[in-house]
């Protein structure tokens, strides 16, 4: 469980980027160094007081149109695009097998030149995932369901449910097997219930795209077509008896830790001491987060037949692997995937793909060479100071909330202490020596590093929590904080323009990075983070009253974010992103703190005819300049806990007196919300 600056990671919604020329040279042609923010962004016709989104952003929008590739495009995926060039630099340099490689180079470069040999995956077609489709056909009863289940989940095929490790929530030192609801392959529960016209047209191009995938594996026409709506049926009755995103936000409606014998109560049809056992996982008790999906689970295994778990389970196999199948199997995945679920209109060049696998699959080792590259003290050193700014600022918000008791207040600011920070990449890296990467086997390269990412997970079971361990790669331009764990983590990925103007303008410092490092620490200090402890336990230390308090100011966040348009008549989510919005309103403002301090030592001079506090704003908004594909902005309306770019500026800045003051605005303006809503 974790909370991300940006978006949320996923095959869907993954945000790799296109656009600048590279070259095959060893070395990178550095940008010319950004100091500030962009002046040719910004849109002086508008009024920054009707939308301050268009003032900062409207030159960039009309500018920068989405590429092909691309269903949405803004600053983080410039700055991801130009990452992506230096880890191709990396692992082309890697590959060649000519110079001598350490065991660490051998594997992140022979994975990429297996994935960059095209030929040699067209020429395996579809044998590499023969063996387990097989395995599978072989299946003779239901009984044989468990141990099959087991082997899968191994793979990393995610059928059925997931059975992970993670904190237990109420005493977070310890790790415990998590089990939870899944098994889909859409990317919500509602794609698969909701009766609209466009979700039903939208669940039509589904089975469509599942018929033609088993039509590319061998199946007649017909065949594949009831092979589909079998996989349709099976997920569909899964999506029926899972929670919604907004339910599974809740820490204490996902805490159910039981005895295993708990799970035979639940499901008795599913052999759950065979399925353990095959995942070598030998616990007396563990989390049930959704005890109601186990339960159903088992109806779903009861009523489905054993012809129809046997092709949903193949399904899953070949979706899993098919951007690594021949192109025939890439280009229909594409279609669906990126196509018609977000609107993209070309497929990504293969070499970016490949940077993708193996920042998945590897992402220590090829993170490791990325940060001996890139990464400076000096962004380490400037974006520590800027944290321990803002935990002051913070200190000092929480002391004045007019709406917290002084023993709520004690606690909290107990627990801001206790938050550590992150910045930049591990102290120690993952060891990948036990993992086999042989060039040409794309496939079966894939698999071993899953199963090792699979086993390294499992692994920490019945262990203490390692705090030192990271969940996002050091190229990530993303940051996060982890309740468990109350820490703050920046990717060495972030630390750059348009967040970090390293030596540059110091209010669009604190506009931009310092944004999102109040962002992560307001975090701790939102509706899921307030509910766990200075050492990441679940654990209510809120009096009664301002419990109450905290509820009514976050509501008051829910209606202004939930009357947001998304794209048509897709709204926003209000209760899916109040974690997200509330520590957006906050981190703008313990940042704009931290400035104002600041100045107070060192004045700032006013640079292209704006205050420092002019800039602040304009660097907070331009981090968030983006164009959308209509298709994207609704599957993140559903999806996506983080509202769309315009509303991350216009959504915080609507509330805040100092940002009516910076610019001169008046009540009545667009700007100026007659409502306002502050929680931090
Ligand atoms: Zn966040």
């Amino acid at each position: 469980m974790k909370k991300s600056m940006f978006f949320t990671k996923g095959r869907l919604l993954a945000v790799i980027c296109a656009a600048l020329p590279v070259t095959l040279a060893a070395q990178t042609q550095q940008p010319p160094a950004i100091r500030s923010l962009d002046l040719t962004a910004i849109d002086r016709a508008s009024n920054p007081c009707d939308n301050f989104y268009q003032y900062a952003c409207g030159n960039w929008i009309r500018n920068n149109p989405i590429p092909p590739d691309q269903s949405r495009w803004g600053r983080f995926n410039e700055l991801a695009d130009r990452n992506l060039a230096t880890l191709r630099e990396i692992l082309d340099h890697a590959a060649d097998a000519s110079h001598p490689r350490s065991p660490s180079i051998q594997k992140i470069g022979d994975l990429y030149g297996s994935c960059m040999d095209d030929k040699a995956v067209e020429a395996q077609g579809i044998s590499p995932i023969e063996p387990t489709l097989e395995r599978i056909a072989k299946l003779q009863n239901k009984s044989e369901l468990a141990a099959e289940v087991a082997r899968l989940h191994d793979e990393a095929v995610p059928v059925l449910f997931r059975l992970g490790s993670g904190p237990d929530a109420k005493n977070s030192s310890e790790v415990i097997a998590q089990l939870t609801q899944g098994g889909l392959t859409l990317p919500d529960r509602d794609y698969y219930l909701k009766t609209d016209p466009r979700s039903r047209e939208l669940r039509d191009k589904y089975v469509a795209h599942v018929t033609r995938m088993f039509e590319l594996l061998g199946s007649d026409p017909r065949n594949a077509a009831a092979q589909a709506q079998s996989v349709l049926a099976i997920e569909t009755a899964l999506a029926k008896v899972s929670l919604d995103r907004v339910a599974l936000r809740d820490p204490d409606a996902r805490y159910h830790r039981e005895p295993v014998s708990a799970l035979s109560t639940l499901a008795p049809g599913f052999n759950w001491k065979t399925y353990l056992a095959g995942r070598a996982v030998s616990v007396s008790d563990l989390n049930i987060s959704v005890p109601d999906f186990i339960r159903g689970l088992n109806g779903v295994l009861d009523s489905a037949s054993l012809d129809d778990l046997k092709t949903y389970f193949s399904w899953h196999v070949l979706n899993k692997e098919a951007e690594l199948l021949p192109a025939k199997f890439v280009d229909e995945d594409f279609d669906f995937n990126e196509r018609t679920l977000l609107g993209a209109k070309e497929i990504q060049p293969r070499w970016k793909r490949c940077v993708r696998l193996v920042d998945g699959d590897l992402g220590e080792a090829l993170g490791r060479e990325y940060v001996e590259k890139t990464f400076g003290a000096e962004g380490k050193e400037r974006t520590l100071r800027m944290v321990h700014e803002i935990e002051a600022e913070m200190a000092k918000d929480i002391q004045n909330v007019p709406w917290m008791s002084d023993a709520t207040k004690k606690q909290a600011v107990e627990k801001l202490h206790a938050v550590a920070n992150k910045i930049g990449y591990p102290e120690k890296w993952r060891d990948y020596s036990s993992v086999k990467i042989v060039r040409g086997e794309l496939v079966a390269d894939d698999r071993r590093t899953d199963e090792f990412n699979v086993r390294h997970m499992m692994d920490k079971i019945g262990k203490p929590l390692d705090k030192l361990e990271w969940t996002m790669t050091p190229p990530t331009v993303n940051a996060y904080y982890s309740p468990p764990m109350n820490n703050i983590n920046f990717p060495a990925g972030i630390l750059q323009p348009p967040f970090y103007f390293k030596g540059g303008d110091e209010a669009a410092n604190y506009g931009a990075i310092g944004a999102v490092v109040g962002h992560e620490l307001t975090h701790g200090f939102d509706d899921q983070g307030r509910k766990f402890d200075g050492q990441g336990d679940l654990r209510d230390w809120w009096t009664a009253g301002d419990a109450s308090n905290f509820k009514e100011r976050a509501d008051c966040i829910v209606n202004e974010y939930g009357n947001f348009t998304a794209s048509g008549d897709t709204k926003l989510n209000g209760r899916l992103t109040l974690g997200e919005n509330a520590a957006d309103n906050g981190g703008v403002r313990l940042a704009f703190m931290a400035l104002l301090d600041s100045m107070g030592a060192h004045a700032l001079p006013q640079i292209d005819g704006y205050t420092p506090q002019q800039r602040f704003f304009l660097a907070y908004a331009q981090i968030w300049c983006e164009n959308i594909t209509d298709q994207a902005a609704r599957n993140r309306a559903l999806t996506d806990p983080h509202s769309l770019g315009r509303y991350r500026v216009n959504g915080v800045l609507q509330n805040m007196p100092e940002f009516e003051q910076t610019f001169g605005c008046k009540t009545g303006d667009q700007m100026v919300s007659p409502n306002a809503c502050r929680v931090w």
